[in-house]
């Protein structure tokens, strides 16, 4: 009876077709999925086309998916010292919002964004300054979600107050969310690793950003210590993770609506399946 109200999934491929990446979803037992609605290392890709989007649509109307969350381009950084690079994240990004109020996508997850050789401040500023002009005067349904990062190289977002000022700066709130990634926390000195500091984590989270903004988390093991501040995804129980700590998420009341994506190392989407029945065994 508790299955069906999991939103449990896993990003999944949209090679061949993005409604493949719905019928992948369907395959591995998912309920959420989230996609690229293109290639994730491209700045700009040809409209979709009538077809494509009535295709997707009928998938999605046919399959057992609850949820589709988008992920962004790896090549947007809307906190970039380089003025060209700037440019290009924003129109790009636009671009990514309109492919998912196509698609009626509700979230769009990006990152941050990296200082590079500029400053933590004049960083945070322009992603809000950019969010804004992104999202201004635009009637979007779709939001795009701030996700919290490792802290790897310059990149902010791993500590919760950096998105907090992000979204303070911003003046268009009701458009923007977070996006928890469990491997990115824990790599940024979140101890999530005993009962104690999962609560404290997830209180802190709640108490700077907001549990009602928080609309997607991303279930991924963490291949290097806490603190670390690497971005290596490891497989659920194969890394420095507690199996426990994915036993407390998944039983957590607070998160229970909140759709959860494996975004694990695996070698074809098929091999998400045995993670995705090993995480619904959790459920009490
Ligand atoms: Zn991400
Ligand atoms: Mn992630
Ligand atoms: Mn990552």
């Amino acid at each position: 009876m508790k299955e069906k109200t999991i939103l449990l999934g896993a990003h999944t491929s949209i090679s061949g077709g993005l409604y493949k990446a719905i019928e992948e979803g369907d395959s591995i037992g998912a309920t959420a999925i989230q996609i690229f609605t293109k290639s994730s290392r491209s700045w700009f890709v040809k409209e979709l086309t009538e077809a494509e989007i009535i295709k997707f649509k009928e998938t999605h109307k046919k399959s057992k998916i609850k949820v589709i969350i988008a992920h962004s381009s790896y090549l947007i950084n809307l906190g970039s010292p380089k003025k060209d690079i700037e440019k290009k994240s924003i129109l790009s990004l636009k671009q990514e919002l309109d492919r998912c109020e196509e698609l009626d996508i509700p979230y769009l997850v990006i990152h941050p964004g990296a200082y590079l050789d500029s400053d933590e401040q004049t960083c945070i500023k322009q992603i809000s300054k950019n969010l804004d002009i992104i999202l201004k005067n635009r009637t979007v349904k779709t939001k795009i979600l701030l996700e919290t990062t490792a802290g790897q190289g310059t990149n902010i977002g791993h500590k919760f107050e950096q998105l907090k000022t992000i979204y303070n700066n911003c003046e268009e709130k009701d458009k923007l969310g977070f996006c928890l990634d469990t491997c990115h926390i824990f790599s940024a000195g979140y101890d999530i690793s005993t009962e104690l500091g999962y609560e404290k984590t997830i209180k802190d989270f709640s108490k700077i950003l907001g549990l009602k903004n928080l609309y997607a988390i991303h279930l991924n093991d963490s291949k290097t210590e806490l603190n670390s501040r690497k971005d290596r995804h490891e497989n659920i129980g194969q890394g420095k993770i507690p199996k426990k700590t994915f036993s407390l998420i998944m039983n957590d009341k607070r998160l229970e609506k909140i759709p959860k994506i494996l975004e694990t190392p695996v070698e074809k989407t098929q091999d998400y399946e045995k993670e995705i029945v090993f995480l619904k065994s959790l459920v009490k």
